[in-house]
């Protein structure tokens, strides 16, 4: 697929032959399987000023928390208790959690046999290496556009540049690397959202999120439109088309722009689901948008209805890390 064929695909009104085709090609290469990974927010502290987002630094009115180290760990443990294979730690860009203090948590993770998925933001390749020394395996650092211009104004005092070495960095330590982008960003073009999809095929992406733009009542876009889920479904189908063995989430961002958003993105190439794991009191506090719709891991009731709902797709719950396949290819190269 070149650049106006997927330009073509996203201004389209009837996709249903390409989601069907994202569909088929997930279960091909992916196989009738789909991965839960256990979500930790663990710190809703951050320097970076995100303009969409509700708890950037600017933000008065959000309670801020982290974890402590103890409860990071505990609640790690109650995610492999409960049969999960992999454990995300995610926060904003807190400098509070130094590298001495990340590492020693990962190595305590690990003891627990799952594979980590880490989220803390822009680092230096130093502390991405010490990271991976102490035993992390993945990292997800979304680009959100691959629009130099817009990201600028997305996110004031941030570096573009900086943002895409750290990606690279990420590739060539040998992370499992996870990006993605946000559907609905004031003027963001379909041929903006084109380059992006492009730029995950370049950078070889192991996994790949794509959630709808939900606007903040906090933030400088309280007046903006919410993203289109027709048309961040549409990005998602193509990614899976272009990159038929990578792994791809059914963001909670389209859960809670649209009841059943997560099962229609299942059914359209995603073969990830991320319940959320945080304790109840921290969970509340990071709304980097407002009314999140994930599954709270620690319900079981939620829990086995999200089970339930995969099975009824046609699906089985894996029991393995759920290693990206695009990442075990390059191992094997
Ligand atoms: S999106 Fe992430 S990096 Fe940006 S302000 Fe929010 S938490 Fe911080």
């Amino acid at each position: 697929m070149n650049k106006k064929e997927i330009i073509d695909i996203l201004k389209a009104e009837n996709t249903e032959g390409v989601l069907i085709k994202a569909d088929t090609i997930r279960r091909k290469y992916c196989g009738n399987i789909v991965h839960l990974r256990a979500l930790i927010e663990f710190s809703n502290f951050c320097k970076k000023q995100c303009v969409y987002c509700g708890i950037n630094s600017k933000i008065k009115n959000v309670i801020r928390y982290r974890l402590s180290e103890n409860e990071i760990i505990e609640t790690a443990k109650k995610a492999s208790e409960l049969g999960f294979k992999t454990v995300v730690l995610q926060s904003g860009e807190d400098d509070f959690f130094g590298t001495k203090k990340m590492c020693s948590i990962i190595e305590k993770i690990k003891e627990l046999n799952v594979a980590l998925t880490l989220s803390l933001g822009e680092k230096t390749k130093e502390e991405y290496k010490a990271y991976k020394n102490s035993g992390a395996d993945r990292y997800l650092l979304r680009i959100e556009t691959t629009d130099e211009k817009l990201y600028k104004k997305m996110h004031p005092n941030a570096d573009f540049k900086n943002r895409i070495k750290c990606l690279y960095n990420l590739k060539e330590l040998g992370y499992e690397t996870g990006s993605g982008i946000l559907i609905g960003l004031p003027e963001q073009t379909v041929d903006s959202i084109a380059d992006d999809i492009l730029f995950f095929k370049k950078l070889n992406a192991d996994m790949i999120g794509l959630g709808p733009l939900i606007t903040h009542k906090e933030t400088l876009l309280k007046n903006y439109p919410c993203g289109s889920f027709e048309l961040a479904l549409k990005a998602l189908a193509i990614t899976r088309i272009l990159m038929p063995n990578i792994n791809i989430p059914a963001t909670t961002a389209m859960e809670t722009l649209l009841k059943e958003g997560r099962k229609i993105a299942l059914k359209s190439g995603a073969n990830v689901v991320m319940p959320n794991i945080t304790p109840e009191i921290a969970k509340e506090n990071y709304s980097i948008y407002p009314n999140k719709q994930g599954i709270n891991a620690l319900d079981k009731i939620e829990l086995e209805n999200l089970k339930n709902e995969i099975i009824s797709i046609g699906d089985t719950i894996s029991n393995d890390y759920g290693t990206s396949k695009n990442f075990i290819a390059q191992k094997h190269l």
